[in-house]
């Protein structure tokens, strides 16, 4: 019963998966009656279902062979010499029974084919019949199906399991194709297998992990480059398709198998994650041309564009909730001399801090932008006139009070006037309450500069 396997491809044939610590005891009477003795246990992966058998089983470091290859090989022998006690796997892994070819994985498993019972394979498959319909014949009772194919000689030319079949797997569906007799069904598979050299082989996960990268960079450069989500979409589902297209047309025609889980679920990974990349990508951008868009470089104050949008927004708002706010506008005072005295530069660095200054002295919730030059407008929400007035009065002191730094360490004094506005009162568009702020200006001008003009 014991056979010598030569392992030049070193699979790992000892490991624990078709190791047996404990076997049943054999009869002395049936391994002397016959030589077609061998192992019949079978392999459930996690999920429950069949897919390779053993053709070697060990027990006690010894090789002893699968049932259904020892009945293939027989069958063999009868037109090819192989040795039925030396088995050999070549360098690729195969084990080789004269010009059969067995493929085997990592662990010494056979990957079956399955054809089932029915089906394109009908007539080089098998046949499962009930023993109770045999006893029943062996009996001389009638039973149809058996009479009619005895009568056809059914039997002749054909390899025939006799035997009951294990009833732990009975209830559960262990593999692909049959619902019932799994075990029946493997041992077959196996035989037909070898006999049809068309066991399954596959690839080594070294190419699974390959193609996954090279599905991953191209789904990747697929979303990145694409404009539209949409035709991204298609394109990645349309190449998803194509690859599941190509691994079952090598399934079919060259019985290879090649992994679709991992290149598949790289794929989506990257789909999901390089768009997610692309996506915060672009609304950081669109945060930068908003930005870029709304304010203004010198000072970072609102630009005059958005300081218009802004007078249009809080008079539809205020109109809408009976509410008020402000509006004060800020010119710089004697800045063409200041310009002159002092350079350009360090008139820009004024301008810089005086727009810090603003900043520091309303609220949060106020917008303060630059109108143009040196002109700055303030837009108060929810403000009176008296409170607009009193922030003007503040800002004009705080501004009157800082010492500004020069471009060249120089430090000086700069005074601001400023002018008030307050919606509905001063004026219903933008335009009435930019000339009635422009007026107080003007008159803050008039009195002598450094203070606010009410109108
Ligand atoms: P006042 O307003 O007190 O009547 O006198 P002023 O000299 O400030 O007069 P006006 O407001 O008409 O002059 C504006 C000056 O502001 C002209 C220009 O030299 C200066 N200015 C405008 N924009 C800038 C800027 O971006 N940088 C610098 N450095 N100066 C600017
Ligand atoms: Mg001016
Ligand atoms: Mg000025």
């Amino acid at each position: 019963l014991k056979i010598n396997v030569k392992n030049e491809a070193n699979i790992n044939l000892k490991n624990e998966k078709i190791s047996y610590k404990n076997c049943r005891m054999i009869l002395q009477g049936i391994i002397d009656s016959t030589s077609k003795i061998g192992h019949i246990n079978l392999i459930r992966e996690d999920d429950g279902i069949a897919r390779k058998i053993n053709p070697f089983a060990v027990y006690k470091d010894e090789f002893y062979p699968h049932l259904a290859l020892k009945v293939g090989v027989d069958y063999l022998n009868k037109t090819q010499n192989i040795d039925e006690k030396n088995f050999f796997i070549d360098k690729n892994k195969n084990l080789v029974l004269g010009d059969k070819k067995i493929p085997l994985d990592n662990n010494g498993f056979a990957i079956l084919n399955w054809y089932g019972a029915s089906g394109e394979y009908n007539s080089n498959s098998f046949k499962y019949i009930p023993l109770w319909k045999l006893e029943k014949l062996a009996y001389g009772e009638e039973v149809d199906e058996v009479d009619k194919i005895l009568a056809q000689n059914y039997f002749k030319n054909k390899i025939v399991y006799l035997g009951v079949s294990a009833t732990s797997m009975y209830d559960i569906k262990s593999t692909p194709t049959e619902k019932n007799m799994p075990g029946v069904e493997l041992h077959t598979t196996f035989i037909n297998n070898l006999l049809d050299n068309n066991f399954i082989q596959r690839v080594p996960v070294y190419i699974d992990i390959l193609i996954s990268m090279i599905i991953g960079l191209v789904i990747g450069y697929i979303v990145l480059s694409f404009n539209s989500t949409v035709a991204a979409s298609i394109t990645s589902i349309m190449i998803a398709t194509l690859y599941v297209i190509c691994t079952t047309w090598l399934m079919r025609e060259y019985n290879l198998w090649v992994g679709i889980v991992l290149p598949l679920s790289i794929a989506l990974f990257t789909f999901i994650s390089v768009y997610l990349v692309k996506y915060f990508r672009k609304s950081k951008d669109f945060e930068h041309t908003y930005k870029l868009a709304t304010t203004d470089g010198l000072t970072e104050l609102y630009n005059h564009r958005y300081f218009q949008e802004q007078m249009i927004m809080n008079i539809e708002m205020a109109k809408r909730y009976e509410n008020h706010f402000s509006l004060i506008l800020i010119d710089i005072d004697f800045f063409k001399k200041f310009n002159d005295k002092f350079g350009h530069q360090s008139g820009d660095a004024v301008l810089k801090q005086v727009a810090q200054t603003l900043k520091k002295n309303v609220r949060t919730t106020d917008i303060v932008c630059r109108y143009g030059g040196e002109e700055m407008s303030i837009i108060l929400s929810n403000t009176t006139s008296e409170e607009a007035a009193h922030t003007a009065q503040k800002l004009c002191k705080a501004i009157s009070e800082r010492v500004f730094d020069l471009a060249n360490n120089q430090k000086e004094h700069v005074t601001i006037s400023l002018g008030v506005a307050t919606y509905p009162q001063n004026g219903q568009t933008p335009q009435e309450l930019i000339e009635h702020a422009d007026k107080g200006l003007y008159k803050a001008k008039e009195n002598g500069r450094n203070q606010v003009g009410i109108i």
